[in-house]
């Protein structure tokens, strides 16, 4: 039995691909790359949040794999350039091929196959962008797209009788009724929405990146993660203020804070958790409590008591809450440029 490795994230034009090597009599291993920006992507139709969910109606095993900083080293250097935001689409396809090309060896498998229609995705998913990809991998001729297969150039199990090219899909363009219907037809009834990518992908997450990139060439996992959080404030070239947007946001921000990191909240008052990174001056304190007071409930009042907490460390700030003004001039997402104050 032919052996393949699937590119997976959970959304539908994976799994259909893997369904299709299935009926052709493909034994078929998924792997599911993970970023830190929020999704793989095997397919580009979805994030997926449970890539185990088809896997076990339909029963193929499926590997997790991080890609980590080899993924931020794309981001920050991408090869083939960003897309329309911070998104490196044709380096990160050709860093999975080429980790499932490893994964490929290690199992003995025949070949890979990916869920990618011809012309779903204008910067990676054209005709001629597919060879240069896999050439890039060092998998030329082994990537089998079945959902486009018959489009595209014969491919080595093809070749070798492993899959009949027959058999095989001529899915092109955005539409996604030709999938929805073969879905049907396996009985996939769940799948997640389409979604457009990435965080990479968002035009605000990526100017908090922007922004974080340019100020810290090497920054921790902590930094980048804390991105999806809350409403972001550049104090100085080494420090920043989070303040977060709702509780469960206020959770997440503490449990990614540091012992030297300082936390600040208004207590008896509905209150943002606002952290404070970096290298913190007293007044980047009385701004962080100024911000952190301007988003709780008190913001009404002409000076707000806001707690200040670092390590052991407990005391209390009476500020007035930022202005509009102050929240122009600091806050990341709004900038139209990047911006020094010390
Ligand atoms: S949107 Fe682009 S960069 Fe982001 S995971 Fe998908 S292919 Fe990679």
């Amino acid at each position: 039995m032919p052996k393949a490795i699937a590119l997976y994230s959970g959304g539908l034009d994976s799994t259909l691909a893997i369904l299709v090597m299935q009926k052709l009599g493909v034994d078929v291993t998924a792997i599911t790359f993970l970023n830190h920006f929020g999704c793989d992507i095997s397919d580009k139709s979805s994030c997926s949040k449970d890539p185990f969910a088809a896997s076990v109606k339909f029963d193929f095993k499926v590997k997790l794999a991080h890609l980590s900083d080899k993924f931020l080293d794309i981001v920050k250097n991408p090869r083939y350039g960003h897309g329309k935001n911070m998104n490196p689409c044709i380096d990160c396809r050709i860093l999975m091929l080429n980790e499932a090309r490893e994964f490929m060896k290690l199992t003995g498998s025949d070949f890979l196959i990916t869920g990618e229609v011809l012309g779903q995705r204008p910067m990676s998913q054209r005709k001629d962008c597919f060879p240069m990809m896999d050439k890039a991998a060092g998998v030329k001729g082994l990537v089998l797209r079945p959902l486009s297969g018959k489009l595209l150039p014969v491919t080595i199990p093809e070749e070798k009788g492993l899959v009949n090219r027959e058999l095989l899909y001529d899915f092109n363009g955005r539409s996604r009724k030709p999938q929805m219907a073969l879905a049907k037809a396996f009985g996939l009834t769940e799948y997640p929405a389409p979604a457009g990518g990435c965080l990479l992908t968002e035009p605000i997450y990526s100017f908090k990146l922007k922004d974080l990139l340019h100020y810290s060439k090497h920054p921790e996992h902590k930094d980048i993660n804390l991105l999806r959080l809350g409403r972001h404030f550049r104090f100085s070239p080494d420090c920043k203020i989070i303040v977060g947007r709702n509780e469960e946001e206020n959770t997440a921000i503490k449990a990614l804070a540091d012992e030297e990191d300082f936390l600040l909240n208004v207590e008896g008052a509905g209150s943002p958790l606002t952290i404070i990174r970096g290298h913190v001056t007293d007044a980047a304190v009385a701004l962080a409590a100024s911000l952190c007071a301007r988003y709780s409930d008190a913001k009404k009042l002409s000076e707000v008591t806001v707690m200040v907490l670092q390590g052991a460390k407990k005391y209390f700030l009476p500020v007035p809450p930022a202005s509009n003004e102050m929240i122009e001039l600091y806050r990341i997402e709004k900038k139209p440029t990047l911006v020094t104050k010390t």
